[in-house]
Order: structure tokens, then sequence, then C-alpha cells
């Protein structure tokens, strides 16, 4: 068997060949998920002015020395109000969590450390000066970068964008990729059966959701029967997309013609078959301007697998996120494995639960590359590494999250 490609040299090659895509400006209820394009700088020192961390009162430090302290009050302040009272010695002003802190006063007793008597206060316990007062930037100073270019916006983003006043943002923009799922076998959803030898695509539409997880604009082009010159037609278009992905046709067969015709079609082709099970067939090739081709073979589990391993951080980088694999953990295997053929690593679907500090994994029993329900009954792929052959029940295994 000729030498096949390792995953780690595939991964790095179609990595090599991503380019960010260019950016585009959304509104801040948008950006969830986005990766910030821009530094984003404080509009203003935060806080903007000195203000009461508590319900209590602002009083002048050295009144309170000899506890208790009786002040007289002059005033409340409540948040965002326009008073503008001095706390002369010997007086205190009521005041709540937000508003600012009155001239002449510079510390805050609770509330709860108080008591009220005829228009006086009463304080009851010794306070450090400036206590419970935020000062004027102590969180933030006005021009200081607070979301750095490149971090993915998160809710606590979205808080702060509204808070330094940005109402939108750049961010790099979400690749559109096409769908086409080939083969004269291969019949639609809802599109009648004429012959008893058709089945229906599962690709079109499982790649139609893993692109939108991969934060990617979906575009199903539907079915291309096994015809070299239908291929074409519809090929042609794979220009207008950042990257295109067909399923079939890249196999051993003769009407597998995608191979033959990712050439014609200008694609250089950087690597067709690797060292994996399953999707040992697929293709990857650059067109256009740094623009991606991904061939995945047909078998249902096939595509998914090769999606998730190559296509899905290909998308990733693309957007300018700095994660771009599918999460991976150590997980105890549950059950024997064995396999007759350890020439490949292998991604076997398998259910992984965390149980007592520990992720544990369990093969699922069907691993024909045919059979979906190994997808649809797992949530992990175990990786069994090229050469092993056998692996015993209590042993640690890596795990990739589906
Ligand atoms: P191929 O890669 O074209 O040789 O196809 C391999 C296997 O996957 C064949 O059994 C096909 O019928 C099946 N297959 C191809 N495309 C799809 C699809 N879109 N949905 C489900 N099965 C498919
Ligand atoms: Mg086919």
């Amino acid at each position: 068997m000729a030498e096949l490609m390792p995953l780690e040299e595939a991964i790095r090659i179609v990595i090599e060949n991503v380019k960010p895509l260019d950016t585009e400006r959304v509104f801040i209820h948008e950006a969830l998920g986005r990766v910030l394009a821009e530094d984003i700088l404080s509009d203003t020192d935060k806080p903007l002015f000195d203000n009461s961390a508590m319900d209590g009162y602002a009083v002048r430090f050295e009144d309170i020395q000899n506890i208790p302290a009786k002040l007289r009050i002059i005033g409340e302040y409540s948040a965002g109000t326009e008073e503008s009272l001095k706390v002369e010695s010997g007086t205190a002003i009521k005041i709540f969590t937000g508003a600012p802190i009155p001239e002449g006063a510079d510390t805050v007793v609770p509330v709860e450390y108080t008591e009220v008597l005829d228009g006086y206060v009463i304080i009851k316990k010794e306070f450090k000066k400036g206590a419970n007062v935020r000062k004027r930037g102590e969180d933030i100073k006005e021009g200081e970068v607070v979301i750095p270019k490149g971090k993915e916006i998160r809710p606590y983003e979205m808080g702060m964008l509204s808070s330094v006043n940005r109402a939108v943002v750049s961010v790099y923009r979400k690749p559109h990729v096409g769908i086409l799922a080939t083969g004269d076998e291969i019949l639609d959803v809802c599109q009648e059966s004429t012959k008893s030898s058709q089945i229906r695509t599962s690709n079109n539409y499982m790649l139609y959701g893993q692109v939108i997880q991969a934060g990617g604009i979906p575009h199903n082009l539907g079915i291309a029967p096994d015809n070299p010159e239908k291929l074409k037609e519809v090929l042609k278009n794979i220009y207008r997309y950042d990257l295109f992905i067909t399923t079939g046709g890249v196999s051993m067969g003769e009407k597998d013609y995608i191979k033959y015709l990712v050439k014609e079609l200008g694609i250089d082709v950087k690597f067709h078959k690797l060292r994996i099970k399953p999707a040992k067939p697929v293709l990857f090739g650059v067109y256009g301007d740094n623009k991606l081709f991904f061939g995945l073979p047909g078998n249902p589990v096939s595509t998914a697998v090769a999606f998730d391993l190559l296509v899905y951080p290909a998308l990733r980088a693309m957007q300018g996120y700095k994660n771009i694999f599918k999460e991976k953990v150590k997980a105890i295997l549950e059950t024997d494995y064995k396999r007759r053929n350890a020439d490949r690593r292998e991604f076997t679907r398998s259910k992984v639960w965390f149980e007592n500090g520990k992720y544990h994994c369990e093969p699922y029993p069907k691993q024909d590359s045919h059979m979906l329900t190994s997808l649809v009954n797992s949530n992990g792929y175990m990786v069994v590494y090229e050469g092993v052959k056998e692996l015993k029940k209590g042993e640690e295994v890596d795990v990739i999250f589906l």
C-alpha cells in the first residue's frame, strides 16, 4: 500500500492554506460568538466619577474618629442625582449605591452600622478612610484596551462593548460554504423514489448543520449525478464560495469523477487519501484567492469525520478563532477494544460521560462507515492511534467531542 499521509500533516497543510477572511461591521446584538477584528478602547475612565458602593451615609473620615459619632443629615444623594451639596465638618449625606460622592465627603458608612435620631445619624462602627467609595478610573482608564483584537465575543464582552458605548464593532466575516452531494443513486429528502437502488441523502443536511456549528453560512446546492458534464456545470460555481464541499466521487470507482474534475476546475490538489479511518479518500485543494475545496467521501460517517477533523478547523481559522479544533479530553475506556488492521488512525464513535471526576468512554458496537447510528448514538470519537491493535478496559484514551 502506498504511503498514506498522516492526519497531522494534512491538518498542517489545510491550516497553512487558510487566509483569515475580511471583516464586516455588526451591531452589538449580532456580535455573540464572533471574533473581534479591532482593539476596543474605553471611551472614558471607569468608573467615570467617585461613587458609593453601598447604601449608607457619606461622611468626612475625620468626623468618625470617635465612635459613636453623631452627624447632622443635610440631604440625600440617590444614583443619578443632580444635587451639589457639600459635606461640612459634623454633617453627613444619606447616599445610595452608585450615587456620586458629595463634595467634602471621602468615606461611606453602610446603613447597617448607623441609626437615625431627630435628623442626626449615629455612626456605630469605625471605617477606614475611603471605605465603600468606588474611585474614578479604578477599573479602567480612558483609552485603555478593554477587549483585544482576536478575542471571541461572549455575553461578557457584549456587556463591555455597550459600557464603552460601542454599538457597532468590526468582526471577521463568516465563510460562505457550498455543499454538493454527488451520486446517481442519491435522492433528496421528499424527492420521489423511482428505483429500488436509490438511497436518501444524509450528507447535504448533516453538513448544513456542521457548517453552522463551525460558524459558517451553508448553501445547499443539492445533489449532482455521476456525470462529468453535469458535475462540471455545477462546480463552475465554486468561485462564489469561500469554501466548497462535495461528498462522494473521490474513491476508487470509475464513476468517482470528482477526483478527475478538480484539476480541470483549476483546483490545486494538496492531498488525496489520509492515514485515517473512516474517510481515507478525503481530497483537499486550493483554488482562487485562498479558497478551499474539500472532496469528502460519500459514506455519511466518513463525511462527518472528515468534516470534524479537517473542515471544522479550517472554517474556524478563516474566522480568526484561536481555538480551532474540537475539544479533546482523556477518558477511561470502559470495555476491551480490538481491531484487525492497525495501519490507520481510527475515529471510533463512542459514548462519553463524566463520572467521579473523570471522563469515561464506550465505543458504539456498530462502526461501519455507512451506519449513521454510530453517530446518532455517540457524542465523541475515541482515537485509536496507528499501530494500536488492542486497548484494554481501564486504559486511558483520547476522545474528541463531536
Ligand atoms: P462514494 O464516496 O460516492 O463512493 O459513496 C460511498 C457510499 O456513500 C455509497 O454507498 C453511497 O451511496 C453513499 N453516499 C454517497 N453520498 C451520500 C449521501 N449524500 N448521503 C448518504 N449516503 C451517501
Ligand atoms: Mg458515488
